[in-house]
Order: C-alpha cells, then structure tokens, then sequence
C-alpha cells in the first residue's frame, strides 16, 4: 500500500529546517524532515545570538524592531511546544576599545529607535575591573540554546513518524535522482524544500 503524501517534504534538519518544518506544522500542513548525521551542521556550532546591534556602526541591524519581538515569541513558542526552553533573555554588553567608540555609542543611544535597545549609560567597573574607555549594554538580546532545540524536535518529530535519517545525494542530475530516491524510501509529497543543502 503507497503512503499517504505529505504537503512539504524538508531536506535538512538544521536551524532552517526546524523553524520552517514548525510554521508548517503550526498552519496544519503535513511535514517529513530528512537529515542524516554529519552534514555541514553550522547550527550545531553557533551561538545562537540574536543580537539587534551592529558592533561595527552601533547601528540596529535590519528590520531590528520587528524582527527582535518575533524572534523572541517565536524561540518562547516553540519552546513551549517542545515543552523546554530554548530561548534565554539576556543583555549584551560591549566594552569600548576608544573615546571614539564611547561618543559614538553615546550618539546612536540617543536615537529614538535605538532606545528599546541602547542603554544610554555608560558603564565603567565591571565586576571590580576597570575599563578603560566603559561599556554600553544591549537590550533586548538573547540566545537560542540551538543543539537542545534541535534535539528536542528532532525527537517530537520521530515520535510522530515525521523525520527519516537518510542521505539525499545531490551530486547526480537532481531531478530523476531525488525521484528514485524518494521511490526508494517509499515518500510521497506534493513539494521539496532543500533546508541548507
Ligand atoms: C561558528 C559559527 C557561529 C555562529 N553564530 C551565530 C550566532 O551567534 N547567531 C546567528 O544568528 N547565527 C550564527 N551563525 C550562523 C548560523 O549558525 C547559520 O546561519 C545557521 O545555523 C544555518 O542553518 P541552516 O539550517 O541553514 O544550515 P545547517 O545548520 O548547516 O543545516 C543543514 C542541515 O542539512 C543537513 N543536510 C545536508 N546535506 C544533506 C543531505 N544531502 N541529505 C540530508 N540532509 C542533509 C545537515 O545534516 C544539516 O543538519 C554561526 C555560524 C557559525 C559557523
């Protein structure tokens, strides 16, 4: 007997895969994810850092006032239906290495889109050490605790038979290729997304 097709299926189950397999899943849609252990694996080694300023420019970074509060209840929501928290608040703080880099946060602080982010005090003892030149702290950051978040869905998703550990092998003509391969792993599916492959 075939098996029923699934709406997407997602190749690669890194950071990409996981959010993009669990909007699907939030909107109803049917999912399979494929990954095999050892690929590229970049979200295994992140940090995870949302981080909404430039350290460079001290400027937001794009689209900072949006992005930043979806980010935040997007990691808080998923973590809840992981029943785990993946998502941690935290300030960052960025020691000065100039009077330059001092002014500079200074003036940016002062911007109004800045403020939800830019603390516009500057710091100067950090834990009984002295800096030379202070520091400034960024609001509204955080980190993604990424290898427990991805365990976590790769578990959620083996439970309910959705995750296959399997190889693509995308080194032949991909179409006929990705076809047998997918005959031979007896999937059915109305679309493919590469997740980072
Ligand atoms: C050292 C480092 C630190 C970083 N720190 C940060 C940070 O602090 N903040 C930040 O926002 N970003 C950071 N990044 C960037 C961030 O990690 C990447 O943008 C993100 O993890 C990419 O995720 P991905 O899902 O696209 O790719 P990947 O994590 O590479 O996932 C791809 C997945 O596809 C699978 N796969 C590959 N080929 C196949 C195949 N043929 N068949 C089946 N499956 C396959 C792999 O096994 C893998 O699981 C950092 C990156 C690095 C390298």
């Amino acid at each position: 007997m075939e098996n029923e097709p699934v709406d997407y299926l997602i190749i690669g189950q890194g950071l990409a895969g996981t959010c993009l397999a669990f909007s699907l899943i939030k909107r109803g849609q049917k999912v399979l994810v494929v990954d095999f252990d050892g690929g590229a694996r970049c979200s295994r080694i992140a940090a995870g850092t949302i981080n909404p300023i430039s350290f460079k420019t001290f400027g937001l970074v794009w689209k900072a006032e949006i992005l930043v509060p979806f980010l935040q209840s997007f990691y808080k929501e998923i973590g809840e239906y992981l029943d785990t928290e993946v998502f941690i608040d935290r300030s960052i703080l960025k020691v000065f290495k100039s009077i330059d880099q001092q002014n500079l946060w200074l003036k940016k602080a002062d911007l109004d889109s800045s403020k939800p982010f830019m603390d516009s005090e500057i710091g100067s003892e950090l834990r009984g050490i002295k800096t030379e030149f202070g520091y400034g702290i960024v609001h509204n950051a955080g980190n993604v605790n990424l290898p427990l978040l991805m365990d976590k869905f790769k578990e959620n998703l083996r439970k309910k038979n959705l995750f296959i550990q399997h190889k693509f092998e995308m080194d032949q003509t991909i179409r006929t290729n990705i076809v047998e391969q997918l005959n031979n792993q007896g999937i059915r599916t109305k679309m493919i997304i590469f997740g980072s492959v």
